[in-house]
């Protein structure tokens, strides 16, 4: 833990951390070497690792990457913060992020941008960790974390990890608690663990999960042991690889790495079947009304009564436009607008209704599909990480990074990102594979194979 608090300071220049928390940290190490004298060691005993700041943490600034949670200081901890402490990680503090989660290169955030530790020395600009989750994926890929959160609503862990050469994984919808933790889209968000390994990732996922009475969609199942599951084998299963993902105008680099994904899977005894995803190409334009229509509503609460910034105006109106126009990012607001839009009354049936009608279409590609495989190998995002500045200005252009991985967080499925090679500019690329809901297992065996 010391030695994780002294990297951290050293590291400043990447902008990881909105809060840092040495002295919890330490103490938390201290009662963790009492609880080891003691005997009692738990599944993450003594490990520093750090929070992505979309989770409340008890007495200690929580932001989302927002303006409008100035001064926030929950009075209560996330399920899933709460489970990792039970098992006895140590808190080193709060990631930075898109505000409210919303993005794909963490520059929304209030507190700035994240620079990727991959940026070659003496870039002119510095190379974005993809996001939301990009501070966490920074922090581990730099080595200053063992470990960190992240939520991903539609590839928020397994882009950034893609883009920093670390493991993300996204957990079924309902395998870890949402309680606790500031909500984007409620129906697509989901918290996972992004480390350096597929062991890491397997140990940690343990901790954070199970059911929760206080998240009515946790599921209430038995929380496998996922180490064990790391058998290295894969003789026998039966790996997808769906048609329409091989989008038009994919880099050859994306392209080849896939085609070597596969050979390494098929030597290592897997059976490769061509799958059909037929609805594929209706998933980027179905997330982008479901869940700016979540995000308008969840994001409602925040008026300058209950929680951080207050702005002061002559009406109680004016206090909430005055806070809101303040708290909120363009990126927020632009997804409040287009969510208020599709929910409106004479456009929620073709906009909003439509959205869910195409949702579980694309849920039922994926169990047709899952009657003829196990897991399903893709690339995880179109591209390696790009400079600040690039695709800036075009929201719809940074939308596109997502193609890969909203399709699995809309049928709710488990999906995890490993480092599977490195582009022509030496910086890192994912591979993704997606599992049957709650088969985190062949998901963490299969990934393990590929790493
Ligand atoms: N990049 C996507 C978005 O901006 C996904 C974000 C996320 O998974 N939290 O909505």
């Amino acid at each position: 833990t010391a030695a994780h608090v002294k990297a951290i300071e050293g590291a400043g220049e990447l902008n990881a951390f909105i809060t840092q928390t040495p002295e919890k940290a330490l103490t938390m190490a201290d009662a963790s070497d009492e609880r080891r004298r003691k005997g009692d060691v738990g599944k993450m005993e003594g490990l520093p690792i750090a929070i992505k700041d979309l989770f409340c943490t008890q007495g200690v600034l929580t932001t989302a990457g927002s303006h409008i949670l100035d001064g926030f200081k929950p009075t209560y901890e996330s399920s899933v913060t709460a489970n990792l402490w039970d098992a006895g990680a140590v808190m080193l503090g709060k990631l930075n992020l898109d505000e409210f989660a919303m993005g794909s290169a963490n520059i929304t955030s209030y507190y700035g941008n994240v620079r990727n530790p991959w940026t070659p020395e003496g870039a002119e600009k510095p190379l974005v960790p993809g996001g939301s989750s990009g501070g966490s994926a920074a922090a581990v890929a730099a080595r200053i974390a063992l470990a960190a959160t992240g939520t991903d609503t539609g590839g928020s862990i397994r882009q950034p990890a893609s883009l920093c050469g670390i493991v993300g994984l996204k957990p079924t919808y309902g395998r870890c608690s949402r309680w606790g933790t500031v909500a984007f889209a409620s129906s697509l968000d989901q918290a996972g663990p992004m480390t350096r390994s597929v062991r890491d990732a397997a140990i940690m996922l343990g901790a954070m999960a199970g059911h929760d009475p206080k998240d009515s969609t946790s599921v209430n199942v038995p929380v496998p042991d996922y180490e064990a599951a790391l058998t290295g084998d894969i003789r026998g299963l039966r790996i997808g690889v769906p048609a329409e993902y091989r989008m038009e105008g994919m880099p050859e680099e994306i392209e080849r790495l896939w085609q070597e994904g596969i050979t390494w899977l098929k030597a290592a005894g897997a059976e490769i079947v061509d799958i059909s995803l037929p609805h594929t190409k209706y998933a980027l334009p179905t997330y982008y009304i479901v869940a700016p229509a979540e995000a308008s509503s969840n994001l409602a609460r925040y008026d300058g009564v209950r929680y951080g910034l207050r702005v002061e105006g002559e009406s109680l109106d004016e206090m909430y436009e005055n806070t809101r126009g303040e708290g909120f990012g363009a990126e927020v607001k632009r997804r409040v607008l287009i969510g208020t839009y599709v929910l409106s009354a004479g456009y929620y049936d073709a906009y909003y209704n439509k959205a869910r009608q195409v949702r579980t279409l694309i849920l039922r590609d994926f169990q047709d599909a899952y009657q003829k495989v196990d897991a399903i190998l893709t690339p995880t995002a179109p591209s390696a990480a790009f400079a600040v500045g690039e695709n800036m200005d075009d929201p719809v252009q940074m939308y596109l990074n997502d193609i890969f991985t909203v399709p699995v967080n809309l049928a709710g499925l488990p999906g995890i990102s490993v480092p599977a090679g490195l582009s022509a500019g030496g910086l890192p690329l994912g591979l993704q594979i997606i599992g049957r809901a709650f088969d985190e297992e062949t998901l963490l065996r299969v990934a393990g194979v590929l790493e």
